[in-house]
């Protein structure tokens, strides 16, 4: 029977004490979360879109039913301090030791220097916290916007332009990249988005950043002036690892290696705020996905209660649906030079090959975007594993023969 200290309550979390309780029935189990605890981030644009409750925003439940389902003690604070050599962990006006800590602190959206009166911040909306998306879905609500500018045309900003745009809000949407979905998406992909979404009456500058903002509007970095009442920033995150630093190993993010292990003993990370293995790249960096945080929260909960567990690498993937497209990116894809397009009768893939292993866009086609992942996930780790009947009939509702062998490397054992 151990005693845990968990800092921070996100997904990763979540996966983490549901091992520990595993494996540990009686441990006792703390929880230290600053916030709100217990949030799916992906569900915020839906909040704010008036498309689901804010009960909804905690989908495994409240802290309160979490804490009474796996049986652990919360203690509502921030963190400010970890000391790795008694295994204390220091909050507000107090202190605990443990004998295993996990650090699971997420990460947090990236605002840049706006220049511009300091009451406009109130203007500025971030995504990604529970705070966050009560602050905009009030705002919206209180306030007539009628024209408004998103920083980031990705995976979250592209959902607030839709939820914008289905307010009749005249939407700019700029990045500082030359394309939409520029890490998840080629060249040809990102083109065809962008025709999309134009088409969609949504306005899209690339290549700058914004540098000020005014009552009437932002002015982008390259001097552009654009009429906007609110300014939604939506450029990616940063690791929250102001408590590892200094007593952790860390790059830009916590290091640690595939039983989550960091470089102090019985301390442990998982989800967003450490690295994680980048199956495609075969090295370790930021991965910030959802199903990284469960893998890695698992892995980690696991070893902490007595197990053996190992993280196997993360596939990077993008599966977006917005204003009626469906988007997924599989694996790094941009690879113009080998990439084809076959126009399917709901949309398009665009099939590249790194590391022998396929790297997909697809733009429409959503109900293959598991069998796809699975395939490219598993040619990474074993180049000559061979693909499942199941896999190739999915494959083969929407694609031919050569098409399918171009995916599967053409081999699959049961063909
Ligand atoms: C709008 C949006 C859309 C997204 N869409 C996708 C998607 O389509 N697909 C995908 O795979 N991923 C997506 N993601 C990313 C995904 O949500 C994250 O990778 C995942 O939620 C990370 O979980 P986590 O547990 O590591 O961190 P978090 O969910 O950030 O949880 C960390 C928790 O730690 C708490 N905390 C931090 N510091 C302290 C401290 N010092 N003391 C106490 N508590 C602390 C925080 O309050 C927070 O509750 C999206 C994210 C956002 C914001």
């Amino acid at each position: 029977m151990g005693k845990y200290g968990i800092i921070g309550f996100g997904y990763a979390a979540i996966n983490a004490v549901d091992r520990i309780r595993g494996l540990d029935p009686k441990g006792d189990i703390c929880v230290f979360e600053m916030a709100h605890g217990a949030v799916n981030p992906m569900l915020t644009t839906y909040y704010v879109a008036g498309k689901i409750d804010e009960s909804r925003l905690t989908p495994f439940g409240s802290m309160d039913e979490l804490a009474h389902k796996y049986g652990f003690r919360v203690i509502p604070e921030r963190v400010s301090k970890l000391d790795v050599d008694t295994l204390t962990i220091n909050y507000g006006h107090g202190e605990e030791r443990f004998e295993k800590i996990l650090v699971a602190t997420g990460a947090d959206p990236f605002v840049p220097h706006i220049s511009g009166d300091e009451h406009l911040s109130e203007r500025i909306f971030p995504m990604r916290t529970y705070e966050d998306a009560i602050r905009m879905r009030m705002y919206l609500g209180r306030h007539p916007i009628h024209d408004a500018v998103v920083l980031g045309a990705s995976m979250v900003g592209i959902k607030i332009a839709e939820l914008l745009a289905e307010r009749d809000v005249e939407v700019t949407i700029a990045d500082l990249a030359d394309r939409m979905f520029a890490t998840a998406a080629d060249k040809k992909t990102s083109s065809i988005l962008q025709d999309m979404i134009a088409a969609k009456g949504i306005c899209s500058r690339f290549g700058v950043s914004v540098r000020s903002i005014s009552e009437d509007g932002i002015v982008l970095s390259d001097g552009t002036f654009i009429k906007s009442d609110i300014l939604c920033v939506c450029i990616g995150t940063r690791p929250r690892i102001e408590i590892a630093r200094g007593v952790l190993n860390t790059n830009k993010a916590i290091v640690v290696n595939d039983r989550m292990e960091t470089s102090a003993s019985c301390v442990y990370a998982g989800g967003d705020c450490c690295e994680a293995l980048n199956l495609c790249t075969g090295e370790t960096g930021i991965v910030g996905l959802w199903a990284n945080a469960a893998a890695q929260g698992q892995t980690a909960g696991e070893n902490m209660a007595g197990g053996d567990a190992a993280f196997g690498g993360s596939l990077p993937s993008n599966i977006t649906h917005f204003m009626g497209i469906d988007f997924v990116g599989i694996g790094f894809p941009n690879q113009d030079d080998t990439a084809e397009t076959i126009k399917t009768d709901t949309g398009y893939f665009r099939f590249g090959v790194l590391n022998e292993a396929p790297a997909v866009n697809m733009i429409g086609e959503p109900t293959l975007s598991g069998v796809v992942k699975n395939i490219a996930a598993t040619k990474l780790r074993k180049p000559n594993a061979s693909v499942s009947l199941f896999s190739r009939s999915k494959l083969m509702n929407h694609l031919n023969r050569l098409e399918i062998d171009r995916i599967t490397g053409g081999n699959d054992a049961e063909k």
